[in-house]
């Protein structure tokens, strides 16, 4: 059993599928934080993240691992938990730019399939319908208005003690946004057969439960 969340940032994925994955009892598999770990792992080497050529010649150094903590992903690079360093903006913007090399897409193809087959789980990300499993048991593209999205991440980083005004945030997404889904390769775009879920007048609940009933009625 695989199910795809695709969409945008923001949009509440990787909240609603660990909530999802929960309740069913199946592993949830967070691929933003694998591109982000990479990001981190760039910008800690001193390289420019836009310089692709650069950024794959990082990537034979890196030793990037994925664990689980009473069920929850924790991402290590070179043994370090990484999982809270790479929460911050410039990590989000980081991890949008090595996502555009095909050398960091390639390295981390296999490497979602392989936590995918290992166990029923839910991926979450931006072309795991179309590219990483095009043979998911459900697919679902999950979005919600650019506007609704930023006061999303900004309440999300107030949590973390971090205060960005909402129109940086709303750049920041729209940023973002505009290089996911316009980029060479692998772009953000719905899949053909996915299910869509706006979730702009959707409390959390409501999309967490309206997700666990797609996937109840379609798989
Ligand atoms: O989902 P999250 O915001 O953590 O993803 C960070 C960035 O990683 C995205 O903006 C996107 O550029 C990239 N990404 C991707 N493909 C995925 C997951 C994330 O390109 N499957």
């Amino acid at each position: 059993m695989q199910i795809a969340i695709d969409g945008p940032s923001g949009a509440g994925k990787s909240t609603i599928a660990q909530a999802a994955a929960r309740q069913l009892g199946w592993a949830y598999i967070d691929t933003g934080a694998l591109y982000r770990a990479i990001g981190l792992a760039v910008m800690r080497a001193g390289v420019d993240t836009k310089n692709e050529a650069a950024v794959a010649a990082c990537l034979p150094e890196l030793t990037l691992d994925v664990r689980y903590h009473n069920g929850e992903q924790q991402v290590y690079l070179a043994g370090e938990n990484v999982s809270e360093a790479i929460r911050t903006p410039e990590a989000s913007l980081a991890a949008s730019d090595v996502g555009k090399v095909p050398a960091v897409r390639d390295f981390l193809l296999q490497l979602q399939r392989d936590l995918a087959a290992a166990q029923p789980s839910i991926l979450d990300g931006r072309d795991i319908g179309t590219v990483v499993l095009p043979n998911a048991s459900v697919k679902i593209y999950l979005t919600a208005t650019a506007e609704m999205r930023a006061q999303r991440r900004r309440n999300q980083l107030l949590e973390k003690g971090i205060d960005e005004p909402l129109e940086k945030v709303l750049q920041e997404v729209n940023a973002r946004d505009h290089q996911d889904m316009n980029r060479a390769i692998a772009p953000l775009r719905q899949a053909d057969d996915a299910i869509v879920l706006d979730t702009t007048h959707q409390s959390l609940d409501e999309s967490i439960q309206s997700v666990v009933q797609i996937i109840m009625l379609n798989s």
